[in-house]
């Protein structure tokens, strides 16, 4: 951890010597799209895309899932994609499952997770959709579960699409809605091209 803390410290000294770059940042966001990602630590928004301060509304969950859309049971997730569509408009949404991902690979392989029932109940309550038993047997032979990964990220498109605020600002030709795909140890970015139905070199 002190790593961290020496660059927190260091990054505090530098930022204040670059105000024209910082100071605008008071006024408000505008980013350019609402990226949705897992909390795994190898997953980089910014460094993926590049992105400054103010450009990339991030939410981040475990297995990088969308939650069925529920009227009356408030989710920070559904929270974080209203507020970024409707009060932020965004005009697109990325949703960037990754290579290794450990929750997509424990839906696969029905791994027990009796030791952290929070994991397992956020699991079994955001994917009874797609019944993991359903899952191709090859997909749990892959240690970077890429299949499962890329067909979890479409299910969680489908997902997004449910969303009132989405729905809304999809009809309106206003927001378009991105499945990315991420390996961690090579870097690559696959988009799912819905044309082909196939997930290719961006
Ligand atoms: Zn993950």
């Amino acid at each position: 951890m002190q790593p961290l803390i020496d660059h927190a410290r260091s990054f505090s000294r530098r930022s204040a010597d670059r105000p024209d770059e910082f100071a605008p940042l008071a006024h408000g966001q505008s980013p350019q799209a609402l990226f949705i990602t897992c909390s795994d630590s190898r997953v980089i928004p910014s460094l993926i895309t590049g992105a400054r301060p103010g450009e990339l509304f991030e939410l981040r969950t475990a297995g990088n899932i969308v939650p069925p859309y529920a009227p009356g049971l408030p989710t920070s997730e559904a929270a974080t994609i209203e507020y970024a569509v409707d009060v932020l408009g965004v005009r697109d949404i990325v949703v960037c499952g990754h290579s290794h991902c450990g929750a997509v690979g424990a839906l696969v392989r029905r791994e027990d997770l009796t030791a952290v029932p929070a994991v397992r109940d956020w699991l079994a309550h955001t994917t009874h959709e797609s019944a993991s038993a359903a899952w191709p047997a090859a997909y749990q032979d892959d240690p970077a579960v890429a299949d499962a990964v890329r067909h979890h990220v479409l299910t969680q498109l489908l997902r997004l699409r449910s969303y009132p605020c989405v729905v809304r600002r999809r009809a309106s030709g206003e927001l378009r809605l991105h499945g990315w795909f991420y390996e961690v140890h090579t870097g690559t970015v696959l988009a799912h091209s819905q044309d082909t139905d196939s997930f290719t070199a961006l």
